[in-house]
């Protein structure tokens, strides 16, 4: 250790810088103490830090640090936070040069440090797994760059009219810029489930942007009644985290005014979301269908209840899927009411069956169908899903 010592003497270090690369000799104590020990054992007189060969004057500057980082959180609400920080290259190399087995990163003592005079101001605790915000200190060019982390929100909707996409649909021409095709709206429908729900929790939460994540999605001229699909709208960048997720649930069904509900609302993760994705749910339909005359319709109706089903790709969607063929179990099937040419069905069926075709047969694309079994064309008139689960 004392060679150590003395090749270090040869570099003109502030107390911080010559106290940092024994860190982890000597614990209980600051580097900056350290190295005043270690200077003064050896009678050496003191280096300023901006006279420093290694930091240059940055380990001098830990409260401009602490006072910028303290600046930039004051626009945010947070519960944990976190100091990071760049550092020049050229002081990472002189680092290296002289760093001895004993030695800390500049960065790790910097990081620290900031950390703990922040905390004497906000005090609020640093967490290092996932805390709210991350501040990004640069210390060449004094500024902080934040890391925010998002909102998660988990919730189930139930959309409660026809005509409305789940998602934003932009325009297929322009692509969200706005042209003559789309109105200059930049999208193909004036509105949607996503921006219905999202609206009031982006005032709210004051953030940035949203994602929209749900567990599928059902078409446009599709409801979603009974208990609702599941979802979790992500906020980024929020400038607000500790809201009273009843009062979010409110004003979101207040502004959706009929259209869309939520409910069972509660603060959610992001791995959840990977969860929501995957999950396969069976669903239960409501369906209207219609048709000339009835055929063996209820004999048909039973065929299938129970029953395997393999479905080509349908022809509406062909466009955007991988053409293949699906095997799916149709639960449960019942006719809920029966009329001289329309007949209301329950369905309850596996993730990822297609209803419509299920009905109509698409051409002899599902087979079998319920319309192929009675022997007679049938049309869907008006599907909605009712449950999502068992
Ligand atoms: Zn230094
Ligand atoms: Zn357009």
């Amino acid at each position: 250790m004392h060679e150590e010592v003395n090749k270090l003497f040869q570099f003109k270090l502030c107390d911080s810088c010559l106290g940092r690369q024994f860190a982890k000799l000597w614990h209980g104590m600051t580097n900056e103490e350290r190295g005043r020990k270690i200077r003064e054992e050896h009678g050496l007189k003191e280096i300023p830090p901006e006279e420093c060969w290694l930091c240059e004057g940055i380990m001098g500057e830990m409260d401009k640090f602490a006072s910028l980082v303290v600046d930039a959180l004051s626009d945010y609400e947070f519960n944990t936070f976190l100091v990071g920080c760049r550092v020049d290259e050229d002081i990472i190399e002189r680092e290296e040069r002289i760093a001895t087995q004993y030695s800390e990163s500049i960065k790790r003592e910097i990081n620290r440090e900031v950390g703990k005079k922040v905390y004497s101001f906000i005090e609020k605790p640093v967490e290092f797994v996932r805390p709210d915000i991350v501040a990004i200190i640069d210390t060449s060019y004094d500024t902080v760059e934040l890391d925010v982390r998002p909102v998660f929100i988990y919730g189930r909707y139930r959309k409660l009219v026809r005509g409305l996409p789940q998602t934003k649909w932009y325009c297929r021409k322009c692509h969200g810029k706005g042209c003559e095709y789309c109105n200059f709206k930049g999208k193909m429908y004036e509105e949607s489930v996503e921006e219905i729900i999202a609206a009031e929790p982006l005032r709210i939460f004051q953030a940035k942007e949203e994602e929209f994540h749900g567990a599928g999605r059902e078409d446009i001229d599709v409801r979603m009644l009974g208990n609702g699909r599941p979802f979790i709208l992500e906020l980024k960048e929020p400038r607000k985290r500790n809201v009273d997720i009843e009062k979010v649930e409110k004003a979101i069904n207040e502004f959706a005014a009929g259209k869309v509900e939520v409910v069972s609302l509660r603060y959610a993760s992001r791995n959840e979301i990977e969860m929501l994705k995957s999950a396969k749910y069976p669903k239960t339909y409501r369906v209207v269908v219609g048709f000339e005359e009835k055929g063996k319709i209820n004999e048909a109706v039973n065929a299938l209840r129970s029953s395997i089903i393999e479905q080509r790709t349908p022809r509406r969607v062909a466009h955007r899927r991988a053409d293949k063929v699906r095997r799916r179990k149709v639960i449960d099937i019942r006719v809920e009411e029966m009329k001289e040419n329309e007949a209301t069905l329950v369905i309850k069926a596996e993730s990822g069956t297609y209803i419509k075709e299920l009905i109509t047969g698409d051409e002899g694309r599902t087979v079998p169908s319920l319309s192929h079994l009675a022997g007679v064309d049938m049309e869907v008139k008006m599907l909605d899903v009712i449950e999502i689960g068992d």
